[in-house]
This record gives structure tokens, C-alpha cells and sequence, in this order.
């Protein structure tokens, strides 16, 4: 999609702190980390948010959680947990309608989510 920044993010069109890449996935760091580890795992296909998966995205979706693993033992919050989020809608305060995962930690973070 044209002008989606997240597009453009995973086509290199929009600089980012890359952390990892794959033939489906894109991840960076977030501008405005909400936590130590703060990085946002996307896939490259646009899809707007979580009610916009159709069966064809099962893979990525499954891909990206497995790639959250990977990235959590390498950033080293593994151990003492970290967190998956996708805000969907206004009421997620969903921002960027590019599905994106956000891999939390590096600090304990508070529950139920603000
Ligand atoms: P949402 O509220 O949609 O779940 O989160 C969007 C996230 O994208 C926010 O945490 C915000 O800081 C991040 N973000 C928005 N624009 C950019 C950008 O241009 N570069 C990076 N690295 N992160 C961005
Ligand atoms: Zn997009």
C-alpha cells in the first residue's frame, strides 16, 4: 500500500532500527519505546489489523510469534518475560493500521494494561 508508513518501513523506502528480517516479516525498533525492549514485528504483506487476517495469514501470523521468540532470547528478556501486543480499533488506541505485533520487556510491566 502506497502510503502506509509501515510499507514503507519493511521496504526500506522509511528508515528504521532493523533488528531482523525475513521473506514475510519486518522488525524494528519502535521510535518511541514504551519499554528497554520495545520492537514492533510486522509482516511485509499490508494487512490493516487482527480482523483483517484471513485464512491465507495463518503462516505469518504463526511466523511472527516464533520470530518473537527468537528476538526475546536475543535482546535477553526472555527469562524475565516480555509481552505481545496488537492494539485493534480506537479503543486498543490502534495508531498505524499495518498489523504489527509489539514485543514488550526488559521491565516488569503492569497488569491489566492501561
Ligand atoms: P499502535 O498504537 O498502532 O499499536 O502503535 C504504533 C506504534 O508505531 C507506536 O508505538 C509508535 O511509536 C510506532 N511508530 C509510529 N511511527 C513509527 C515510525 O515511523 N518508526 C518507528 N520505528 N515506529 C513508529
Ligand atoms: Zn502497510
Amino acid at each position: 500500500m502506497t502510503d502506509c508508513i509501515f510499507c514503507k518501513i519493511a521496504a526500506g523506502k522509511i528508515p528504521s532500527e532493523k533488528v531482523a528480517e525475513t521473506d514475510t516479516l519486518f522488525a524494528f525498533r519502535d521510535i518511541n519505546p514504551m519499554a528497554p525492549a520495545h520492537i514492533l514485528i510486522i509482516p511485509k504483506k499490508h494487512i490493516p489489523n487482527n480482523l483483517a487476517l484471513t485464512d491465507d495469514d495463518r503462516l505469518v501470523v504463526g511466523d511472527a510469534y516464533l520470530l518473537a521468540n527468537r528476538l526475546a532470547r536475543e535482546l535477553g528478556v526472555a527469562g524475565a518475560g516480555f509481552r505481545m501486543v496488537t492494539n485493534n480499533g480506537p479503543d486498543a488506541g490502534q495508531a498505524v493500521f499495518h498489523l504489527h505485533f509489539h514485543l514488550l520487556g526488559g521491565r516488569p510491566l503492569g497488569w491489566p494494561p492501561g
